[in-house]
């Protein structure tokens, strides 16, 4: 297939540590597999340099990224820096600006792990959350008004397009037709929200009839946090707004193990810009530093990565390693039970490989 260019950013906090773990994955897999090859250039960006030069990342990050095929990401977010400056300035920017509005969160209980949920089998913890990640209520648009005065105001204004919901429930439409259950629910909060979310509702049923082999509902997202406790098997693909959708992700990754577990791809499907994988969890400011943060997270986004690139067999054979380590159980991490290490478990995939 070539040599892939993969961008790599590994971020603040246990968001580098983890992607070296990944990296070294892939690069054990190359070594084994002379059709693989990956060129992997690293960017500093993340707090460090904006604590140094005011930028999370250069004014031509974009452009650079547009030369790769992928980007591999760890994470934003450094206590010293607020929040809200580092993942806007950087991953949001680069979601946005590379227009990558399909982000694809599955969650899964492997076999050998453990859910804090009582009596479920793998076969009922199988979902795929599709998050609508351009637009929505982090559309960034808003202001303040009266700074510092009593009277201060702020908006958080949503921005919820046609062309937007129509795009990513069309994509949540064809992934659940590739899925055995092929079953899709669309998760809003129609009765409060009563216009950006009446707008989806209105695309969804205007659109479902061009997939009749798909079987969806609709559920209020209070209810369905709920119903990810209650019923668990009754969920199959979910597509939802990028707030709801980022809430019930970190739902379903705790509940299939742990959040240091769940990966996540976002998509720009129509390839005009590469894409972007990560774990969803953040950069853990509880457990930097120590080198116990759980890499499987990091590691099956590269396994999503890999995908995506066409590579689908050096794909599987990473996720078969991470079920290998996960039934395994000797080198787990502790979010999963365990006291190995990140090098423990990133060398226990290795080896599998
Ligand atoms: P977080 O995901 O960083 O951590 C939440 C909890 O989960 C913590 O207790 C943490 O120790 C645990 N955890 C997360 N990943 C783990 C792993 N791999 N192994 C073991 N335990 C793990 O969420 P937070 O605390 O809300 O956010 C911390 C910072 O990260 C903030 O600055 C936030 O903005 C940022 N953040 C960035 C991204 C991103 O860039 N994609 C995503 C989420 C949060
Ligand atoms: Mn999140």
């Amino acid at each position: 297939m070539g040599t892939h260019k993969i961008a790599v950013i590994p971020g603040d906090g246990i968001g580098a540590e983890v992607i070296e773990s990944g990296v070294k994955v892939l690069e054990t897999l190359a070594s084994r597999d002379t059709s693989l090859d990956f060129h992997f250039e690293r960017f500093n960006w993340g707090s460090a340099r904006f604590l140094d030069t005011g930028q999370m990342m250069p004014d031509d990050a974009l452009q650079t990224l547009k030369s790769f095929d992928v980007i591999y990401f760890g994470s934003a977010g450094d206590p010293r820096v607020p929040d809200h400056i580092s993942l806007w300035q950087l991953r949001l920017a680069i979601c946005q600006g590379l227009d990558q509005y399909a982000n694809y969160r599955p969650a899964r209980l492997l076999r050998g792990l453990t859910s804090p949920l009582r009596d479920v089998t793998p076969e009922d913890v199988d979902w795929i959350i599709v998050r609508e990640n351009s637009e929505g209520e982090y559309s960034g648009a808003g202001g303040r008004v009266h700074t510092g005065l009593p009277l201060e105001v702020a908006t958080e204004v949503s921005i919820f397009t046609r062309t937007g919901a129509e795009r990513i429930q069309r994509f949540a439409f064809d992934l659940a037709g590739k899925r055995p259950r092929k079953k899709l629910t669309l998760v809003t909060k129609s009765n409060a929200q009563r216009h950006g979310m009446v707008l989806w509702d209105e695309v969804f049923e205007e659109i479902r009839g061009d997939y009749p082999a798909i079987q969806t509902d609709r559920v209020l997202v209070d209810a369905m946090a709920a119903r990810f406790v209650t019923d668990p098997a009754s969920i199959d693909v979910v597509v939802a707004s990028n707030l709801h959708a980022d809430i019930l992700s970190d739902l379903a990754a705790a509940l299939s193990g742990s959040l240091g577990l769940a990966p996540t791809a976002n998509l720009n499907p129509e390839r005009e810009f590469p894409s972007m994988f990560e774990p969803i969890h953040g950069s853990a400011f509880d457990i930097v530093g120590r080198g116990i943060a759980n890499p499987l997270g990091a590691i099956w986004s590269a396994s999503l990565m890999l995908d995506h690139l066409g590579e689908a067999q050096a794909a599987a054979q990473i996720m078969s390693a991470i079920e290998k380590v996960a039934a395994d159980g000797t080198a787990l991490p502790r979010d999963l039970g365990g006291q190995a290490s990140t090098a423990d478990v990133t060398e226990a995939v290795c080896a599998v490989l």
